[in-house]
């Protein structure tokens, strides 16, 4: 389905990507053991943007290997040969966010300025939280009568770290920064249908680490997965993306008992109260219908709204859907582009059917956009259904894609028990004037985060993460130097002769 570069477009797309990436092992670009090359596809217009290497076993072990090589030097750095580092990687990212923000919409769709204005910004964030960790990792020393114990904090080693496409660089950032910044080193797995971000971070900033901490290996799943988190020397497994996937590395990670740190799918709930100031909810509801086209992990996707203020709710996002401008990412006023790939697509389209088929109400969208230059793209228009109870699949399972359900609700208890009426447990919106029954309802909330009067506030320095299947361990904040990082107690005794 896929042809040869032939537009302008495609020009520009060659301007920020190479033909072909390799490997990035031990400081270099290597070609791949295996001469398969996976086509990376531009979901606005299907031209093929670049290759990467197909890995397997043999690939993952060189890489692996590099890191074990380069852990004992970097695990001794200065925290300020780490900091320089990772400071030096925001400061590259701000200077050419333009670029980037191009990079994400060529291969991800998402449009140019939520990449510019979301992706870049969060992203530089990860990078500046844990440069200024760097100098605040050390240990205590606790004094007994028995004698002094020295708590030193350690790294790991080499730890795998496997992302998802939806937010490369993000996932990138919350991944390889807290574990420099605590001296490991890394074998990164991209996803295979969307790294092109990735690949040319890495370029931009092989200079800035020594040969062997930071290495990227591409490919699928399943066939770089298992051969790198089964790796005797991998000490860490941190992975963000799907629970079947996470199933499998949990299974991967027993074999040599290593850690891991999985962050999951999401379902989240948004309840939204009687008093609630409703334009700022609707806008809210509606940005988590359009944003990333809803390829959002702890985007609201179940609207539990009062049912004294049902039809004006769905009246307001209704009419911030109709306005929503869906096409070519690469403009600047396009608010929505196409889904990431032909696979979350088809998905998408089929979640539509189901949700119709359930017997929901199809309050606005519900199948394919056309965009004028673009028909071969995989655009979705913002959909909305009403009607929904949340026993259906589309109110219980994860669409990944720009479908938000609506379900009325009566009273507190039963709202919290609907909404907590998931295996997920990643984010969840409240909106209410009233002070106490917000807090009231957060402690009753199962999920990792809460927020309050305004969704997608996520700040780099607060935990984030999931309850229940959504995953466990967080990310974003300081916490996460636990996840890199391990306890030595040396205890030295005050009493000398024999006990
Ligand atoms: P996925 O699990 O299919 O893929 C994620 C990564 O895992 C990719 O790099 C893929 O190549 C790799 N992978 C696949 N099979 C593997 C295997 N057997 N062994 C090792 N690695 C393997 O998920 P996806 O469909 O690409 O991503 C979407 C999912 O990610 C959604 O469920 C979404 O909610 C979740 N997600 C979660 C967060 C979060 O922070 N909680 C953020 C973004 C996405």
């Amino acid at each position: 389905e896929s042809k040869k570069p032939d537009s302008a477009r495609s020009e520009l797309a060659m301007k920020y990507f190479q033909a072909e990436y390799g490997h990035f092992i031990n400081g270099e670009w290597v070609g791949g053991s295996s001469s398969e090359k996976i086509a990376m596809i531009n979901p606005a217009n299907l031209e093929v943007l670049s290759y990467i290497q197909s890995g397997n076993a043999e690939d993952v072990n060189r890489a692996v290997e590099a890191a074990t090589q380069a852990f004992p030097k970097w695990s001794r750095s200065t925290p300020s040969e780490r900091q320089a580092a990772l400071y030096e990687m925001a400061r590259r990212l701000r200077a050419r966010a333009n670029d980037y923000a191009a990079m994400l919409s060529l291969d991800n769709g998402k449009p140019i300025m939520e990449a510019l204005h979301i992706d870049i910004p969060a992203t530089i964030g990860q990078f500046e939280l844990f440069a200024g960790a760097a100098f605040g990792l050390h240990g205590q020393t606790i004094d007994a009568t028995q004698g002094v114990a020295i708590i030193h904090r350690e790294p790991l080693g080499v730890v795998a770290q496997i992302i998802p496409w939806n937010v490369p660089l993000v996932m990138m950032a919350t991944k390889i920064a807290p574990a420099l910044a605590a001296g490991n080193t890394i074998v990164l797995k991209p996803a295979e249908s969307v790294c092109l971000a990735v690949m040319e971070f890495i370029r931009e900033m092989a200079d800035l680490l020594p040969p062997g901490v930071l290495n990227v290996i591409t490919g699928y799943g399943p066939n770089v997965g298992e051969a790198l988190v089964t790796h005797p020397n991998v000490r860490k497994v941190a992975f963000t993306g799907s629970r079947p996937t996470a199933q499998k590395l949990m299974q991967y990670a027993s074999v040599n008992v290593i850690p891991q740190t999985l962050e999951l799918g999401g379902k989240s709930a948004n309840i939204i109260c009687a008093d609630a100031d409703m334009d700022a909810a609707a806008e809210s509801a509606a940005m988590s219908i359009v944003v990333n086209k809803g390829e959002i992990c702890f985007a609201a996707t179940r609207h539990f709204v009062h049912e004294s203020v049902m039809d004006a709710f769905v009246e307001k996002v209704q009419n911030i859907l109709r306005k929503i401008r869906v096409g070519d990412p690469m403009i600047p006023s396009t608010q929505m582009g196409p889904q990431a790939s032909r696979m979350q697509f088809d998905k998408v389209l089929g979640y539509l059917d189901i949700g119709r088929n359930e017997g929901a109400t199809t309050a606005m969208g519900g199948k394919r956009a056309t965009v004028s230059g673009f028909e071969q793209g995989y655009f979705i228009e913002p959909t909305l259904f009403t009607d929904v109870r949340n026993k259906m699949r589309i109110a219980q399972e994860e669409i990944f894609g720009p479908v938000g359900v609506v379900i009325p609700w009566k009273d507190e208890a039963q709202v919290i028990r609907e909404a907590n009426d998931t295996e997920f447990g990643l984010a969840a919106g409240l909106w209410t004037k009233n002070i106490t029954q917000a807090h009231r309802m957060a402690r009753e909330i199962e999920a990792g985060t809460v927020w309050v009067n305004r969704y997608f506030n996520t700040i780099p320095n607060v935990p984030f993460g999931g309850y229940k299947q959504s995953g466990f361990g967080r990310e974003f904040s300081l916490d996460v130097l636990s996840h890199y990082t391990q306890l030595k107690s040396v205890i030295v005794s005050l009493q000398e002769g024999p006990i």
